[in-house]
């Protein structure tokens, strides 16, 4: 008899960076491991996913993977941080998302296709519960590097005094914090949300990750054995973080990437610009992106305008309409640029023409660029960035971290000299491309069929098979 195909619901915070590695690992369960998987974000995102649906909030079948969307009571416009009442946005997530993702688990069991696992990603910990209640395991499933899983972990576990004494002393850039199985980190290494003052609007972002550890804490106290948490990283690039963190099994799956195009919140930019690529020298341009959510000062912008400039490489540049402010003179007509406002990146940083990526160090554009071998030049903006720079830098030398001025901003001929050692003809770039060779193949090693993650993967869908009653 046929081995019955496990169902995975994977549910998710609407933002890019968010649904990207859960719907890399829907596709990869369902190839790599035949598995029947429905796809939840919120309805706003959903619209956004499929914007030529009859009625908007259709159940869709996209290729092997099933989308459900959920009510966050945003559906119209979705929430836009800085906008509304974040406070308010949180309590709706949490009340009417977990009625939402609760009806769908009994509708999935009513249609007689019952979900055996949910996976939920940070922001949404009350998955957990709703996963419980309707009596299905769960797992969760970290976006961001192991090595910021654990610094929460320790900040949340003992350690949140030494890190608000080493933030609050007198050379807070320089004084280094050492928590256990972690390199020395200094202050502004750390995930932002650590340092923030507490009158901060995002201050209560830090209160997300601390229920996310606190449903984890919980999950240990009801079960005997360790809650799992699948990491979107590979064992050989974060090996001492991965074995940081005792109370939990972290099971490194990643770098999860699938080849299939994207399912983007943003429309692509028709302007070429692959094909203006193609018309680029070998490893010659600069690719430039701050992600999906960095809203870049207008300093900041015009610093990397004047600094490419000058530079006289050929840029492509990621400008998201809500950052092109009043007065910066992008040229159409400018041969060695090309500025876009959203394009298929992980297409981009796959071309041989692309020789740097100039990057706000977003986890999922970090793992891009290691996978697709692109050295970076990395300007943290906020959150785990910070932290994903100097990893790049200084782990795994594959990139260098831009130095910022006393306003935070990179300025333009700080730019062109990070630019020299990542893409020039110095020591330092032999060195850096030969780091990124290194762990471009391993990646894909980790990833290929019998490679670490892969066979990560594959153990705890069989895992669930067996025994998902103990993963609660
Ligand atoms: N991205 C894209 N096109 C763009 C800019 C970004 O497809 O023009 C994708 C990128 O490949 C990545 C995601 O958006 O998968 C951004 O995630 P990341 O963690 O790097 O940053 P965030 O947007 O969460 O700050």
């Amino acid at each position: 008899m046929e081995p019955k195909k496990q169902h995975f619901l994977l549910v998710t915070y609407p933002a890019q960076g968010h649904i990207n590695p859960v719907l890399h690992l829907a596709r990869r369960l369902a190839a790599a491991n035949g598995a029947a998987v429905t796809f939840s974000t919120a309805v706003s995102a959903h619209r956004r996913m499929f914007p030529s649906l009859a009625a908007p909030d259709d159940e869709v079948q996209d290729g092997p993977v099933a989308h459900i969307p959920f009510s966050d009571g945003f559906d119209e416009e979705g929430f836009v941080w800085g906008t509304h009442d974040v406070h308010h946005y949180l309590s709706q997530l949490r009340t009417l998302g977990s009625s939402s993702v609760s009806s769908i688990l009994q509708r999935l069991h009513g249609r007689g296709s019952p979900v055996d696992c949910v996976v939920y990603t940070f922001f949404l910990p009350w998955a957990a519960d709703v996963a419980r209640a309707n009596g299905v395991p769960s797992a969760q499933y970290w976006i961001q590097p192991a090595t910021v899983f654990a610094i929460y972990y320790h900040y949340f576990h003992g350690y949140s005094s030494l890190i608000t004494t080493a933030c609050n002393s007198e050379d807070p850039m320089s004084t280094t914090i050492d928590l256990p199985c972690l390199p020395s980190l200094r202050a502004r290494d750390l995930p932002s949300f650590l340092t923030i003052q507490p009158d901060d609007p995002y201050a209560v972002v830090l209160s997300l990750f601390k229920d996310t550890l606190d449903t984890l804490d919980r999950k240990c106290a009801l079960s005997s054995s360790k809650p799992i948490v699948l990491m979107n990283t590979f064992a050989e690039l974060e090996e001492d973080a991965l074995s940081a963190v005792e109370g939990l099994t972290l099971i490194p799956i990643g770098p999860i990437l699938s080849s299939d195009a994207g399912r983007d919140l943003f429309k692509l930019d028709e302007k070429g610009y692959m094909v203006w690529l193609d018309s680029k020298p070998r490893g010659s341009v600069v690719y430039v992106s701050f992600g999906s959510m960095a809203a870049v000062r207008k300093e900041q912008t015009e610093e990397i305008l004047n600094g490419m400039k000058d530079s006289g490489r050929p840029y492509l540049w990621v400008l998201r309409r809500e950052c092109r402010w009043e007065g910066l003179e992008l040229q159409d007509d400018d041969e060695n640029g090309l500025v876009v406002e959203w394009c298929s990146q992980v297409e981009v940083l796959s071309h041989p023409s692309v020789g740097c990526f100039v990057t706000h160090c977003g986890w999922n554009s970090t793992v891009e660029s290691l996978v697709c071998g692109v050295p970076t030049v990395g300007v943290p903006q906020w959150t785990d960035q910070a932290t994903n720079a100097v990893l790049a830098e200084k782990s795994w030398g594959t990139g260098v971290r831009g130095e910022v001025n006393g306003e935070g901003v990179l300025g333009r001929e700080e730019l062109k000299r990070c630019l020299d050692l990542v893409m020039g003809e110095g020591e330092s770039s032999v060195r850096i491309k030969r780091n990124v060779e290194l762990w471009r193949d391993k990646a894909t090693e980790a990833m290929s069929a019998g490679g670490s993650s892969y066979q990560n993967l594959r153990k705890f869908v069989d895992g669930i098979t067996k025994s998902g009653q103990t993963i609660f």
